[in-house]
């Protein structure tokens, strides 16, 4: 089932690659593997699939050491500070620093271990309670001071934007990410790119392909609903 539905996914990509005249090669499919059980993540791979995306320090822990060594592991979800420790030096990205603390925390253990960490800034676009996320207001402030610690580079943006059955609803959503991105890009603050846009989930990949993304972290899509 997965095989199937993973290349469901993939052509849904290209023939919207296709329409609004983007390169496939640009938009990478992470596999949101969170909840489920080693045998599906091994067959995602088999698959093809070497983006795999969590979003429990602990799940990362547990699945890393008997993944391939291959495999890129994206941290996509609310990362505490004190979980920080675990995550550096194992992990290709962070989708979700939203604090300067927690960015201050990340910068630390990678200077204490002296590797270099990739990041993204989670933007709560649509602002939502239950979200988290920098504000778009504060997104710029963020990055600047973000941008001035050792042992951390910033890649570009990641926003959850809200679930809908409607995916046209988010669109908006996804066009501001772009834009602050091109603002941010613009100043061209040291340190910062904005190669990397993560926006779109199962319900809503195709609008944020769209409109920009270079990540779409496809979780229910692939492996079916979680418990
Ligand atoms: C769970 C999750 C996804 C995947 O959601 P689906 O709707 O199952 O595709 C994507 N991004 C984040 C941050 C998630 O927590």
């Amino acid at each position: 089932m997965i095989q199937e539905n993973l290349e469901m996914v993939r052509k849904e990509i290209e023939m919207t690659c296709a329409r609004y005249g983007r390169r496939k090669e640009e938009v990478t499919l992470i596999a949101v593997s969170k909840t489920k059980p080693l045998e599906d993540l091994q067959e995602a791979y088999r698959a093809g699939i070497r983006d795999f995306g969590e979003n429990k320090v602990q799940e990362l822990m547990d699945k890393i050491p008997r993944m391939p060594g291959d495999v890129r592991w994206h941290m996509i979800g609310h990362l505490q500070r004190n979980k920080v420790k675990y995550l550096v030096g194992k992990v290709s990205l962070i989708h979700s620093v939203d604090s300067l603390p927690l960015a201050q925390e990340i910068s630390r253990e990678a200077t204490k271990q002296n590797v270099e960490t990739d990041i993204l800034v989670q933007v709560n676009v649509a602002g939502e309670q239950s979200k988290f996320g920098t504000s778009l207001e504060e997104a710029l402030t963020l990055v600047q001071h973000i941008s001035l610690l050792p042992g951390l580079h910033i890649k570009g943006l990641m926003t959850i934007a809200p679930y809908t059955d409607q995916e046209e609803d988010n669109r908006t959503y996804f066009r501001f990410l772009r834009q602050l991105s091109v603002d941010i890009a613009q100043k061209n603050i040291d340190n910062v790119n904005m190669n990397v846009l993560s926006m779109g989930m199962t319900g809503d990949y195709r609008t944020a392909i769209q409109e920009g993304a270079t990540c779409v972290r496809v979780g229910t899509g692939i492996f079916g609903s979680r418990n």
